[in-house]
């Protein structure tokens, strides 16, 4: 049996599931014990795996089983932009064949499709906004220049993009820290614990929930054995979709690394703070640089989320202190710079941005790494992983499939050193975008 390691546990709630109602987590434990599939893992796309499994092979048994509750893992406290970018904000970076793009760009409208499709038939509540101002905006020169040469590479990949001057911008976001922005490849805006628990809320038949369940050991071969704080579980196959912690299980330990990044929440905002947030009633801003600040004016409220640390969560005072700097920066006019809610959440990182996708061995099924803009590109690799285990084929499988893993990352110590070097490095190459 290979240990697996704990699952995230984070220092503060999630903000965005801490506005929605209690919600009960799913504690039933089955009284069966085996399974043909256990799922490790109820993010995007342990969720969109799962889904499919039952949609192809209706008589499926499967056990998904996660480590917290519903809301509160990383598919719960991200920013809820769901972009259809193969890259952004760095579409402009090296390797970004044109064709390449194009292909990625289709398999993440795929998801996104998919998304939206059960959103409307379960009347999924989680304010999915379309045509919502999503702009990617850089406030310094050498960020305005990425953002043109972004803007080049959408024009020749036949993605058209409005450009907003600075003017355009103060009146958009309400503030005048931006020079320079283009239309951002997000297609919708999501309230994403409302997405998350809305999607686990409304599994087909035949996927069992099984919350606050972490398995820690799992045998090398079918039938596996899952042990987990509820006993153990025996399944034909297995889906690894638990991102990160993957690594302990053996997948990816040398190609993906934790990276730390934090939300926080303004309270309630009344008409005339709104008003200085900008005309638009909600509106979302992608930084110019992958190390700088993204925002969303969204339920009456200001969200902001910014930094960076290497494996371990920062404590919440370093978190509320880097975060209202940001804001009071981009907005000094506001009454006051006070956030309601502050966390932190985990992403998986690869260094050439790749996800680890596939059948590892016979009955071992993973896709992780999910990195930064995982919402919609997690929800369709874990209906492709679903396809390719069921036999299923399309041209977008097979485009999935022809596509690179991540690269190789050395061992720690010298990870380690080269990733916090590497964040230092990028965070003041990113200057006012943070
Ligand atoms: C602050 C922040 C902002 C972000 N903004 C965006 C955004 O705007 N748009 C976007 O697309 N993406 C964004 N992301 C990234 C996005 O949240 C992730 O890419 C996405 O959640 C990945 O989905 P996943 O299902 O692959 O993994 P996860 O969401 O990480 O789900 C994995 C699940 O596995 C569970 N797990 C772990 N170990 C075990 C175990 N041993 N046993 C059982 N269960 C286990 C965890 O509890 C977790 O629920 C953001 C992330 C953060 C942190």
């Amino acid at each position: 049996m290979k240990s697996l390691g704990v699952a995230p546990a984070y220092r503060s709630r999630s903000g965005w599931n801490a506005l929605l109602p209690p919600r009960i987590a799913g504690e039933q434990v089955p009284t069966a014990r085996r399974f043909r599939t256990v799922i490790i893992g109820a993010g995007y796309t342990g969720l969109a795996a799962a889904r499919r499994l039952v949609e192809l092979v209706p008589d499926e048994e499967v056990l998904l089983l996660d480590a917290s509750t519903i809301g509160e893992g990383a598919s719960g406290r991200n920013s809820g932009f769901l972009l259809i970018n193969p890259g952004e904000p760095s579409a402009n970076a090296a390797g970004f064949t044109e064709d390449w793009a194009i292909r990625q760009m289709a398999l993440v409208q795929a998801g996104l499709d998919w998304l939206r499709l059960l959103v409307r038939t379960h009347s999924i509540a989680c304010d999915w906004e379309e045509g919502v101002p999503a702009i990617t905006a850089a406030a310094t020169a050498a960020g305005e220049k990425s953002v043109r040469a972004t803007r080049s590479r959408y024009e020749a990949w036949n993605v058209e993009t409005q450009e907003f001057g600075s003017e355009e911008l103060r009146r958009t976001l309400g503030t005048g820290y931006y020079r320079y922005g283009i239309q951002s490849l997000t297609r919708a805006l999501v309230q994403p614990a409302a997405l998350h628990r809305g999607l686990a809320d409304n599994l087909p038949a035949g996927v069992t929930l099984l919350e606050n369940t972490t398995v820690s050991a799992l045998s090398d071969g079918a039938p596996f054995r899952l042990q987990t704080n509820r006993g153990e579980f025996v399944a034909d196959r297995v889906f690894i979709t638990n991102n990160l912690h993957a690594r302990s299980l053996g997948i990816v330990r040398d190609r993906m690394i934790g990276i730390y990044t934090y939300g926080a929440f303004t309270p309630e905002l009344d008409e005339a703070q709104l008003n200085d947030l900008g005309e638009a009633p909600g509106w979302g801003a992608l930084p110019a640089h992958r190390m700088g600040t993204t925002m969303r004016k969204t339920m009456g409220r200001l969200l902001i989320r910014s930094g960076d640390s290497y494996e371990r969560e920062l404590d919440p005072d370093t978190v509320r202190a880097m975060l209202t700097r940001l804001y009071r920066n981009r907005f000094p006019r506001m009454r006051t710079h006070e956030f309601e809610h502050v966390w932190g959440g985990l992403t998986a990182i690869t260094q050439n941005g790749a996800f680890a996708f596939g059948q590892i061995r016979p009955g071992l099924f993973a896709s992780v790494g999910c990195g930064g803009a995982g919402v919609v590109r997690g929800t369709i690799h874990g209906k492709l992983l679903a396809e390719l285990a069921c036999g299923s084929q399309s041209m977008l499988l097979s485009d999935r499939l022809n596509q690179a893993g991540p690269n190789w990352l050395p061992p720690e110590p010298f990870r380690r050193f080269g990733a916090t070097a590497q964040i230092a490095w990028e965070q003041w190459l990113a200057g006012a975008e943070r």
